[in-house]
């Protein structure tokens, strides 16, 4: 209904100016109906996956991988695992879960699916139980495309206009560079939201709060996560650093919580047994 108005009120003006036929009109208003409407879509799931393994790539030159395929199958079988039971159970390119070398307690949810969880978040833990409550919490910022949304709309909008208005074998070298400078210009946008800005405090509460439900439906503790986050709390040598710096306080955290914890009956066998198995693939 809406472009049909849009349609209607395009056509009497070009109809109403002189010499302006009526084919020609509708040729000019069809075309600007189809660019705006490109230009309006969102990111596709294909698109999202190449901005995610770019942000990555760029995490890993400051945060090198900690080279451990043991913890690395055991963190990508719990985050697979969670995934599983999330809205997204699959995306584009999958999800990969990856352990970097730092001593900062610290996760990252680069868009499309790839998650990396620090050496230092890992210790925090002091059960299977709490990463997968860290890995849940990343696993909805990716649900929520809360990543690809902190890509500046500007960007966006260029490069869908760049798009839409040729085909890729038509562009010029001056549209590639300019296409070129608009995806490292979203990746810059991405890492500096994950590493140094931070989401809105709405959306840590939100991924919080899927997380929850997450980890009720994989058979884990929804407690897990407010546990983990009472021991980030007394984690007080990291204050400012990490996690700290792009997260509300812990506390704020626990308490957006605290009416909000999904009830479930935790089988006590399985725990136990994920406790073994986390003291076996975990050497703190
Ligand atoms: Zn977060």
């Amino acid at each position: 209904m809406k472009k049909f108005i849009v349609v209607s009120v395009l056509l009497l003006f070009l109809c109403s100016c002189q010499n302006v036929d009526i084919n020609k009109a509708l040729d000019i208003t069809f075309t600007t109906i189809q660019v705006t409407e490109k230009a309006a879509r969102p990111i596709s799931d294909e698109e999202e996956y190449y901005v995610g393994r770019a942000v990555a790539a760029r995490l890993l030159q400051s945060y090198p991988l900690y080279e451990d395929p043991e913890l690395t199958r055991y963190i990508n079988l719990i985050g697979e695992t969670i995934a599983l039971h999330s809205e997204k159970p699959f995306t584009y390119g999958g999800y990969h879960f990856a352990v970097l070398n730092s001593n900062e307690i610290n996760a990252f949810a680069c868009p499309g699916g790839i998650i990396l969880i620090t050496k230092g978040m890992i210790k925090l833990a002091q059960n299977e139980d709490e990463i997968a409550a860290i890995l849940a919490h990343e696993i909805a910022h990716i649900n929520h495309r809360d990543g690809i949304n902190s890509i500046k709309q500007a960007r966006w909008t260029e490069a869908l206009t760049i798009i839409g208005t040729k085909a890729a074998r038509q562009f010029g070298s001056e549209e590639l560079v300019r296409l070129v400078n608009i995806f490292e210009g979203s990746v810059d946008d991405v890492v500096k939201t994950l590493v140094v800005n931070g989401y809105s405090r709405t959306q840590e509460y939100s991924a919080d709060e899927s997380a929850l439900l997450y980890l009720a439906k994989a058979g884990y503790d929804p407690r897990a996560l407010i546990n983990v986050l009472e021991r980030l709390k007394k984690s007080t040598t990291a204050y400012g650093t990490g996690i700290f710096k792009t997260h509300p306080q812990p506390d704020d955290r626990i308490n957006n919580l605290k009416d909000k914890l999904p009830s479930v009956s935790v089988d006590l066998n399985l725990f136990k047994k994920r406790v073994q198995r986390f003291r076996f693939f975990v050497k703190n």
